[in-house]
């Protein structure tokens, strides 16, 4: 068995890719697998709807709020959130805190203005920035809760005199969060919520339908609310595979459970982190990420060496992102606090033969 520290796609809990694994050969008793039922089918109506009453339980989403079960990633979203929200001729801000964030200002200027109220390019993105102040002739607010590929995390929501919206691609259900603080969450599914595929979205109702601009339909989230998700074919299998997923994050105790066990993983590791004198973590401490761990070495040169022992213990996928270097332990929901204690012992093993 390997422990898969990958970014996304990523682990999932083993249990569910059994229970995947069954439904493709014969999906609940049907005779049918879930690769082949139709989207219309009433067994599969049970799948969108329990799904999205899980999202609901599990994040408390008001009921003004529509959950949408869409394709085309958090990248589409992107370019859907400013074709929804910005008002033609309109303004909208955003925190530029990474890399996902700085694509999503680009494909916002496809639409409109965009003030970025402040950067943490300077710093290499290792900080948050936290001195700006939010416009109030803007549309919308944008940022990025947490930046997968720099390890960092923002933690208090930004108190916004504008509707807020957020890509929580690589932290949503890994921690309690107040929805009704937000006026649209966007998150591709690959990181805590299931395969790749799925794109969830979580938007107040009461903010779509006034930019005067025509958006094409497939992009136009009124139309995946008024089709239930079912505009255009869903993702069959990502949806049933999230809500298997969901069903044993539910199981698990919910959210405040597993916020419970991230901040012991993510604890676990910067500790020895800071404590093994090979090894550093670039980002500032207080935005440290519980989902996307980096760390470098003090000696560049022996990370080649540290990858391959870990490799042997069967530690994979621990190489960062080519734009920061060194090392990115991802620590998702289904890693088990076993994997951390793995490379924490792999880390000083390390230590030991470089002694
Ligand atoms: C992975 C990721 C994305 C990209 O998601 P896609 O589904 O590949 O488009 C965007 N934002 C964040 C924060 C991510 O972690």
């Amino acid at each position: 068995m390997k422990h898969n520290f990958g970014a996304g796609p990523c682990i999932l809990p083993q249990e569910v890719f059994k229970q995947a694994s069954e439904a493709v050969i014969n999906f609940n008793d049907t005779g049918l697998s879930i690769l082949e039922i139709s989207h219309r089918s009433k067994e599969f109506e049970a799948v969108v709807a329990e799904t999205e009453s899980l999202i609901r339980d599990l994040l408390s989403v008001p009921q003004n709020y529509s959950i949408l079960l869409l394709q085309g990633g958090a990248r589409q979203q992107f370019a859907m959130a400013p074709m929804n929200l910005l008002k033609e001729g309109g303004k909208s801000a955003y925190l530029d805190t990474g890399s996902w964030a700085s694509y999503a200002i680009k494909e916002a200027k496809n639409f409109g203005s965009v003030e970025v109220v402040a950067s943490g390019k300077e710093n290499n993105y290792t900080i948050i920035p936290k001195d700006y102040t939010i416009p109030t002739d803007v549309d919308y607010f944008h940022y990025t809760s947490n930046n997968t590929i720099f390890g960092t995390e923002l933690f208090d929501i930004p108190n916004s005199p504008v509707p807020l919206v957020c890509d929580m691609s690589s932290d949503i259900m890994s921690r309690k969060i107040d929805v009704s603080k937000f006026g649209l969450i966007y998150a591709g599914a690959q990181k805590n919520i299931g395969p790749a595929g799925l794109t969830i979205v979580i938007v107040n109702n009461d903010l779509l339908g006034k930019t005067g601009r025509t958006i094409p339909s497939v992009f136009d989230y009124q139309s995946h609310i008024n089709a239930k998700s079912m505009f255009n074919t869903p993702p069959v299998f990502s949806i049933y595979v999230a809500m298997l997923n969901l069903r044993w994050l539910r199981l698990k105790g919910g959210i405040e459970e597993i916020e419970r066990e991230n901040i012991v993983k993510s604890r676990t590791l910067y500790e020895e982190i800071d404590r093994n004198p090979l090894f550093r973590g670039p980002s500032a401490v207080e935005d440290r990420s519980r989902m996307n761990v980096t760390f470098v070495m003090e000696n560049p040169e022996l990370e080649s060496e540290f990858l391959a022992l870990a490799q042997k213990r069967d530690l994979v996928a621990l190489k960062g992102h080519r734009s920061v270097g060194g090392f990115r332990a991802s620590l998702y929901n289904a890693l088990p606090i076993s994997s951390v204690h793995l490379l924490v012992d792999v880390m000083q093993e390390f230590e030991e033969n470089h002694k």
